[in-house]
């Protein structure tokens, strides 16, 4: 195959001078460029700028008052916003705000199935929590400069086309990636950034730390130039986005804080609640952004992660001053409530099945490992769907929260019950077996049938359940994973189903 010729930096930088299909920012960006430029601009000039954009204004506004800002009093307009914030900060964050889209719109939206946009934002919050941690001045210009530190894939894709977007999905990591892209074209998404940025006249301070950032700096005590400690926190926040997106083991999550490390000067505690604080400031960062960051369920992991070391620290610190133990326990209060959300099920508050996978593999392994037995109960509700249609849907969701309160309260302290979808349930039952399973979910049966379902004298509410449950009894019943111990105990319900309902069917693993 003949090879086509790649440009060479010069020309690729003359190229980008004229490329039609560059990232451009929207007007009101670029007017905020120049006239923040110009020393003599009033604040009232700003806010009548950026009033011509409001859907920017409307994001500002709600930037003012998310948990970024953590205001008690709401802010109503755009001056008081831009009052609160500062015009520093305003301007970085309209531009970030102008950001979004721009993945999209380039390259026929071919880095769109990439992860190119979930590690900028991710980056962006990174740098700017690091930001907040290290008490540094201006956040928000850490934020648009962790959110424009790849800008420059943005530029190669647009150039390139689909080579260098085949080259940016290969690539294992990001070192690998700037060394592929120096072989291959004579220069790297560095360069490239930092070229389209100086195009559209960020600050030198922007553009400058979006270069260094892609280099090994680390912020030194004192005699750091702001620079250098935005380039520095950039660099660390770039690593802590690659260990986000890798998942919740704990290995990336202490493999990011190595990297992250290199350049920054600070210790696993203040690491640990740079975690913390993204998590909590997720949610804002997501739906200003419109985009979904990171799958719950990692999310929870991170936290789990994040929590257990916590736990540790509260450990080590024998004499905590009021202080610390005051920031422990907001700390533990912001986690418990990230917990509620992303692990209980709105309807009735037991698990969800997120959760519950997550909790099955947990207890399949530990069973394996201690060769304990484990046994899955799968509940379905009989004849649900008449009771929908009896009463009506708000009535069958009552019915619903009452039998999950009966589940819960007949299990064991060591059980989970969680809601598995629609009118299933699932039950783990860990270091039981097969015998004491089935006086559990009888118990679980026998007050959900024995009493109505509803206070109504004028119809009967009385429900029942079918049920199947499967053991893993290490050494003797065998399931090579947890889904299918869990399929196993599914397939048992349906038995249970077929032979007249009100039941509970052990699987049988010969049949
Ligand atoms: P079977 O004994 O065979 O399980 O019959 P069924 O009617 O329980 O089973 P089917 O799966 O046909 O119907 C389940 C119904 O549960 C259908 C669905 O509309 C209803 N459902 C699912 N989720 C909810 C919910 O959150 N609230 C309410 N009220 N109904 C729900
Ligand atoms: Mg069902
Ligand atoms: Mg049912």
């Amino acid at each position: 195959m003949a090879s086509i010729p790649q440009p060479s930096e010069a020309q690729f930088i003359a190229q980008l001078k004229y490329c039609k299909s560059l990232p451009t920012l929207p007007a009101v960006a670029l007017q905020l460029i120049e006239l923040a430029e110009d020393n003599s601009a009033t604040l009232d000039e700003f806010a009548e700028l950026i009033s011509f954009d409001p859907a920017l204004m409307g994001k500002l506004l709600r930037t003012a008052n998310s948990s970024f800002y953590g205001q008690r009093r709401k802010v109503a307009n755009l001056s008081e916003a831009i009052g609160l914030m500062g015009l520093n900060a305003t301007i970085s964050l309209s531009l970030s705000f102008s950001l979004r889209g721009l993945a999209s719109g380039q390259s026929d939206g071919a880095l769109d199935d990439t992860n190119y946009w979930s590690r900028s934002l991710l980056t962006a919050l990174a740098a700017r929590t690091i930001a907040m941690e290290l008490r540094a001045p201006q956040p928000e210009d850490f934020l648009l400069a962790g959110l424009l530190q790849d800008i420059g894939v943005l530029a190669m894709a647009s150039l390139l086309g689909s080579t260098y977007i085949t080259l940016y999905k290969d690539s294992v990591d990001h070192a690998g990636l700037l060394d592929q892209e120096a072989q291959r074209y004579g220069f790297n998404h560095a360069q490239a950034g930092t070229q389209l940025l100086k195009y559209w006249r960020l600050p030198e301070r922007i553009h400058e730390s979006v270069w260094r950032s892609h280099a090994a700096t680390r912020a030194e005590d004192g005699g750091d130039t702001g620079i250098e400690r935005l380039s520095a926190c950039v660099a660390a926040a770039a690593h802590i986005a690659d260990g986000w997106l890798q998942g919740a083991s704990d290995d990336a999550f202490e493999a990011a804080y190595r990297l992250a490390s290199v350049h920054l000067d600070i210790g696993p505690e203040r690491y640990r609640n740079i975690i913390a604080s993204m998590s909590d400031e997720m949610p804002d960062m997501e739906s200003l952004f419109e985009s979904e960051l990171v799958d719950p369920g990692i999310l929870q992991g991170i936290q789990d992660t994040a929590r257990e070391l916590l736990a540790l620290r509260n450990l080590s610190l024998s004499k905590a001053t009021t202080e610390a133990d005051v920031q422990i326990q907001a700390l533990e209060q912001r986690i418990a409530m990230l917990e509620t959300q992303t692990r209980r099920d709105s309807l009735t508050g037991l698990y969800n099945r997120l959760y519950l996978q997550h909790r099955l593999e947990l207890e399949f392994g530990r069973a394996i490992q201690e060769r304990s037995p484990l046994c899955v109960a799968y509940i379905d509700v009989d004849r649900f769907k008449s009771i929908n249609d009896t009463f009506g849907h708000a009535v069958g969701d009552q019915v619903l929260v009452a039998v999950a309160h009966r589940l819960l309260s007949a299990s064991r302290q060591t059980d989970t019950v969680a809601r598995y979808g629609g009118e299933e349930f699932v039950v783990l039952l860990p270091d039981t077996d097969l015998e004491e399973a089935r006086a559990v979910l009888e118990q679980m049966l026998a007050s959900v049938r024995d009493k109505p379902c509803l206070s109504r004298e004028d119809a009967d509410s009385h429900v029942s359940f079918s049920a199947g449950i499967a053991a893993l009894v290490p050494g003797l019943s065998a399931f090579d994973n947890p889904a299918a111990l869990l399929e196993a105990a599914d397939s048992a319900l349906y038995q249970t189903k077929s032979s007249g309902r009100g039941q509970i069917t052990v699987h049988d693993p010969g049949g």
